[in-house]
């Protein structure tokens, strides 16, 4: 069984106080639990103060995005580079507020990957289905194909730097948890892909967290379920009393 990977995405809330107190509240807690890591994901301006107020912590910071391209005229943008120098160690790309909102595709999420590898950032590379594909019975076709487009090029020894977060787009934010059985579907048919494009240690090796409307209250349901090794938690990771009681979820 993997280590539970559990990891919370502020997106774009929190002032530079809250965040600071979040991660004050989070530290003095997580250094109690050894069997699990957690990673907090703040902004990109908060980031280099998030990690030195984490400096000791076994709280592992994260950036939300990163460019593709690794320095030069990209007016806006942030290099993968820059976030491992304040201190970021990890990244999530292919977020689908990234795809859906900001029209992100396959082929520029790949490019990502690949810069922040060679930035030595770690990676968490995120799938997921929208409500019409899931009706539609696309639900496998669209995660295998954003997997494998993700992963193209990406060495077999770089997946030890890489987890995946299967977040189907209709739980996000929405309150529409996925049910336990639908979420082991999803999570054994991408191990399957893992094996086929990998091997099998890599596969079973791979973390896959499941995202969208984690809560307290669901957490410990879905991690019992067979090849979810963590989560990807949205809103609920912006208050200690509601991000705490997913970390220390009960197995
Ligand atoms: C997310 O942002 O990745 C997410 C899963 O959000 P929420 O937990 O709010 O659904």
């Amino acid at each position: 069984m993997n280590t539970p990977f559990l990891a919370g995405n502020w997106k774009m809330n929190l002032d530079r106080r809250a965040a600071l107190e979040l991660v004050e509240a989070l530290a003095g807690r997580v250094g109690e639990r050894r069997d699990v890591d957690v990673a907090v994901f703040p902004p990109f301006v908060y980031l280099d103060e998030i990690s030195r107020a984490l400096m000791g912590s076994p709280i592992r910071v994260g950036a939300q995005n990163c460019c593709d391209e690794e320095s030069g005229a990209f007016t806006g943008e942030v290099a993968a580079s820059m976030l491992a120098d304040v201190g970021a160690e990890l990244v999530l790309i292919g977020h689908s507020e990234r795809r859906h909102v900001y029209g992100e595709g396959d082929e520029l999420i790949c490019r990502k990957v690949h810069t922040a590898l060679g930035a030595g950032l770690d990676v968490i590379l995120c799938v997921g289905e929208t409500i019409d594909e899931r009706e539609s019975g696309r639900t496998e076709q669209v995660v295998a194909t954003q997997l494998r487009a993700g992963l193209e090029g990406i060495a077999e020894g770089d997946m030890a730097r890489v987890t995946i977060a299967y977040e189907p787009v209709w739980a996000i934010g929405t309150g529409h948890t996925a049910t336990a059985a639908q979420a082991g579907e999803v999570h054994a048919y991408l191990r399957g892909l893992l094996e086929g494009l990998y091997s099998e240690s890599v596969a079973a090796a791979t973390r896959i967290q499941y995202g969208g409307s984690v809560k307290a209250d669901n957490v410990a349901e879905l991690m019992a379920v067979t090849d979810v090794d963590g989560a990807l938690v949205g809103g609920a990771s912006l208050k200690p009393e509601s991000f705490l009681p997913i970390i220390e979820f009960q197995g």
